[in-house]
């Protein structure tokens, strides 16, 4: 009974108090300003100049180029970007060295798929993928 009387007595004390947890996912969490989430991809600043390819440590970019359709520009315009999410460790590299910051992180955590195959985001998805984008990128 006295325990009884104890754990009441504490589940009252701690009703006032300011809650520690979230009503995830109801209720969305704020990240930090740094926080390292899935890229968002601008196709139109692309230069394919590949260097996000080139320090990727774990190989999880893909992409194509072609010749810019109009003859009197110079340099490539992007085709296809392909980052295969099963492998990628969001360790922020391609966005730090990418000269036109055409990839940036955003805030975004949520990648939950039923199939591995869908863990491959194109192009389309991640030029979408433009919610939450992280502050951190454009100062
Ligand atoms: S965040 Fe890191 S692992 Fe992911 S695509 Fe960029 S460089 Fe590769
Ligand atoms: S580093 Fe930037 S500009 Fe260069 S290919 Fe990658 S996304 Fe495009």
């Amino acid at each position: 009974m006295l325990g009884l009387a104890k754990g009441l007595a504490y589940t009252l004390k701690n009703l006032s108090k300011k809650k520690v947890t979230y009503d995830y996912p109801n209720e969305s969490i704020e990240m930090p300003d740094r926080f390292r989430g899935i890229q968002k991809f601008y196709p139109e600043k692309c230069i394919v100049c590949n260097q996000c390819v080139n320090i990727c440590p774990t190989n999880c970019i893909s992409l194509t180029g072609k010749k810019h359709p109009d003859p009197s520009k110079r340099g490539k315009i992007i085709e296809t970007y392909d980052i295969n999410f099963e492998i990628c460790i969001l360790c922020d590299l391609c966005t730090e060295v990418c000269p036109t910051e055409a990839i940036v992180m955003t805030n975004n955590f949520e990648l939950a798929e039923y199939s591995r195959d869908n863990l491959f985001k194109d192009l389309e998805w991640l030029n979408e993928n433009d919610e939450n984008i992280r502050e951190e990128n454009t100062v």
